[in-house]
């Protein structure tokens, strides 16, 4: 499937103007004086390579980005200057002065509409375009989906990397192939359970959305996230014949006083799959964490998205960070996905330790699910080889 037109396929990038759309959409904090600054630079970093291969060759570089969800209007809170700023300290000296860098693209209406004179005004005097923001190849919006159909378009090393990684998964892993599911967003995921249901030797499920699945089996969920309009799709995927395990035990917070109130502590305690009225499941527990651990352990192929609990707190923290060790200590590839989950990661100090870890979360499903992506299509249209200057200019 591949056939992605790659930086090599470039017509001469010697001294061109190229338009480089990134996914630069980093996690921002209140820094000194008030000002924000960039909390994790990890996109960042990863767009390096690509950037460096440019600059090399002596190309002017336009980087265009979206930064949060301004919603077609100017918000300064996400201004791309922290993301700038960073970039300038990562790229070597004297090289960053080839790079300019745009404000938020979603400051503009015309970006998430495709609008076509959006377009003309992020073609216009650029020569070649360049895509390395595998985070939003899966939105046809203008910067994704518009440049190619005007200039000579390959798609730069990060995304060409996600996508052999991705598709090498999607048609042809190495078996055993497990994949783990967790997070909050059931409805996001579940064309993704779908599809890796029928394509791993095991699904499983844990974090918020086992609870729905559980709930399906018609055990006790007490106060735990349930998607109710989803409880249907989830008993049909759990009757499909394909193998997909549910948590056996839960760690879950009880109905007592939480927060900013004084007074006794909420309960924390372990139930098996059916808690009691009141109670929340908010992570698995270690007997569910050694069971995963163990199929994950026998794995050629692991594929990980969505944490396994509220691990932003402690006391639910157990069963992500004991899948991360178990996917770190697994002598199969190793992929892994999401923002949330691959932030985790890099806090433990296990990104490392993981074969691939993807810049794209609904990217990285999505191409699961569907196995071609609206950027992804639109380069390969444009083959990357037609003739200079094709967004009009003289
Ligand atoms: P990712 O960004 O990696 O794709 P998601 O955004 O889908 O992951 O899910 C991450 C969120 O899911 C985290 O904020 C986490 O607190 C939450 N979560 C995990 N388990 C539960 C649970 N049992 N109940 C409620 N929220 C949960
Ligand atoms: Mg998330």
């Amino acid at each position: 499937m591949t056939n992605l037109p790659v930086l090599e396929d470039l017509p001469d990038p010697r001294g061109a103007r190229v338009l480089l759309r990134a996914d630069l959409n980093v996690p921002l904090r209140t820094g000194r004086a008030g000002r924000p600054e960039v909390a994790d630079d990890f996109r960042i970093r990863a767009l390096l390579p690509t950037l460096a291969w440019l600059l090399e060759r002596d190309a002017r570089v336009t980087i265009c980005s979206h930064l949060g969800r301004p919603k077609g209007r100017v918000d300064p809170a996400l201004s791309m200057a922290p993301v700038c700023q960073r970039l300038k300290e990562l790229v070597p000296e004297g090289l960053f002065s080839g790079v300019r860098v745009m404000e938020n693209l979603r400051f503009d209406p015309g970006e998430e509409a495709d609008d076509a004179a959006f377009v003309d005004q992020l073609v216009r005097g650029q020569d070649l375009y360049v895509n390395d923001a595998f985070g939003a190849v899966h939105r046809a919006h203008a910067s994704v989906v518009g440049p190619p159909a005007r200039l000579p378009s390959v798609a730069g090393r990060l995304l060409a990397r996600e996508v052999e990684v991705l598709e090498r998964i999607n048609e042809d892993p190495a078996r055993p192939f497990v994949a783990v599911v967790g997070g909050a967003k059931l409805t996001d995921k579940l064309g993704a359970l779908n599809a890796l249901s029928e394509k791993a030797n095991a699904l499983l499920i844990g974090g918020g959305m086992c609870f729905t699945f559980l709930a399906a089996l018609g055990h006790e969920v007490g106060a735990s996230l349930v998607d109710h309009g989803r409880i249907d799709s989830c008993r049909q995927l759990l009757e499909s014949g394909h193998r997909i395990v549910l948590p056996s035990d839960v760690v879950a917070l009880g109905p007592g006083v939480t927060g900013d109130t004084e007074g006794a502590p909420a309960q924390v305690r372990r139930f098996g799959r059916d808690l009691l009225v009141g109670w929340r499941g908010l992570d698995v527990g270690p007997e569910t964490v050694a069971g995963f651990a163990n199929e994950i352990s026998r794995a050629a192929t692991v594929l990980w998205n969505g944490p396994m609990g509220v691990f932003e707190d402690e006391r639910f923290g157990a069963g992500t960070w004991g899948i991360a060790d178990a996917l770190a200590s697994s002598k199969g590839f190793t992929v892994v996905g999401g923002g949330d989950t691959t932030a985790a990661l890099r806090t433990h100090g296990l990104a490392e330790r993981i074969d691939h870890v993807s810049t794209g979360g609904g990217a990285m499903l999505e191409l699961i699910e569907k196995g071609d992506l609206p950027g992804l299509a639109a380069l390969r249209a444009s083959g990357g080889s037609r003739p200079r200057r094709a967004g009009g200019e003289p």
